[in-house]
């Protein structure tokens, strides 16, 4: 097996501080907090992604969003395990039906790198999370007697982590329903393992159109030549509509010069920018976390110099499970000592923190 095989990468990442020290010099903060981080949320990185990364910088974008730091052993008032409230949505294991059109599946809770800002860091990396064949049975089952459900997100961890053969399955299933009008996946492996779009993968996709495909670049130095000739295969072999989330990371990419260059880059690729998501209030995200006041002020200066095209939508899932909002200038009312007032689409008000 060579580097350029997927599962070669994933058999060979670096989950552990020894080894990880063989190939990065760690600031003496990195040092000091990875073994306590490590026993709330795992570490693991690809040696494609450990390859992106500044070895002896600690400011490095990659770095930032993949070592742990000593404000992720802190847990802020604000903070939750479940932001989102995803498992008090969840009428059968490893399904979120907030909304009545759609619906989220958890299909791996594997994934080749860990963000240390992971919305789902309660239930990510813990390979017993994952859904067997008899909670696979039993969603079908759900998503067929569900008629309502017209779209399912296929997500994680990483449903990538499945094998070809599985993927093929589950698609091939949620294809024959007839009330599902199309289906989404949410990944990042285009990102750090982007070896993970072979041929043989999307040639499956290729088979269940419409197919959207939402990755998860956060900065430009992540868009690789490598990751070009994934993107490119994805649309031309795989048939598939790229989309791109990114959340907004302190020191990642809060500038507009950062933004700017990720969001063209992404265009070029054959990606839509779709959503810039504020962090989500989970459980030592702090260090992470960019004000509102100041993601609408960015989302100003972009708005001003970009093609529509290249902007995503800047918003927030409101911690609690209220759903998507929209941040910015024109739906801003008021801005309190801790928290935001905002409108909602239907002239309803909603409240944020930070
Ligand atoms: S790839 Fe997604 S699910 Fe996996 S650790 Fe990162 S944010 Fe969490």
């Amino acid at each position: 097996m060579s580097q350029e095989d997927w599962m070669w990468q994933m058999q060979n990442r670096i989950t552990d501080l020894a080894t990880l020290k063989n190939h990065i010099t760690l600031s003496a903060e990195e040092e000091s907090v990875f073994q306590a981080a490590q026993e709330q949320f795992s570490f693991s990185i690809t040696p494609y992604y450990l390859s992106l990364l500044d070895p002896t910088n600690p400011t490095c974008p990659i770095r930032k969003q993949v070592l742990p730091r000593s404000s992720e052993l802190v847990r802020a008032e604000n903070e939750w395990e479940d932001p989102l409230a995803e498992q008090i949505h969840m009428p059968i294991k490893g399904v979120t039906h907030r909304y009545p059109d759609r619906a989220i599946w958890y299909i791996s809770h594997i994934c080749a790198v860990y963000c240390r800002f992971c919305t789902r860091k309660r239930k990510v990396s813990k390979p017993t999370e994952t859904p067997n064949r008899e909670e696979w049975r039993e969603a079908l089952e759900y998503f067929r007697n569900h008629t309502e459900i017209k779209e399912v997100i296929l997500s994680g961890g990483d449903p990538l982590t499945l094998s070809d053969q599985h993927i093929d399955y589950l698609l091939g299933e949620l294809s024959a329903i007839d009330h599902i009008n199309h289906l989404r996946i949410h990944t990042r492996y285009p990102v750090t393992m982007p070896m993970r779009i072979t041929d043989s993968l999307c040639g499956i996709f290729s088979k269940y159109f419409p197919l959207y495909i939402v990755t998860h670049f956060n900065h430009p130095k992540e868009l690789t030549q490598e990751v070009k000739v994934a993107v490119t295969k994805l649309i031309q072999k795989g048939n598939v509509t790229l989309l791109n989330q990114s959340v907004l990371l302190k020191d990642v990419n809060d500038t507009v010069e950062i933004l700017e260059e990720l969001n063209y880059k992404l265009v070029r690729f054959g990606i839509k920018p779709y959503y810039l998501h504020q962090c989500d209030e989970v459980y030592g995200s702090s260090g992470f976390v960019v004000p509102i006041e100041d993601g609408i002020r960015l989302m100003y200066d972009i708005r001003g110099r970009m093609s529509g095209l290249t902007v995503p939508n800047y918003v927030k899932d409101l911690t609690g499970g209220g759903g998507k909002v929209l941040l910015g200038p024109n739906y801003l009312i008021e801005k309190k000592e801790s928290s935001y007032l905002f409108k909602n689409f239907n002239g309803g008000e909603y409240e944020v923190t930070h």
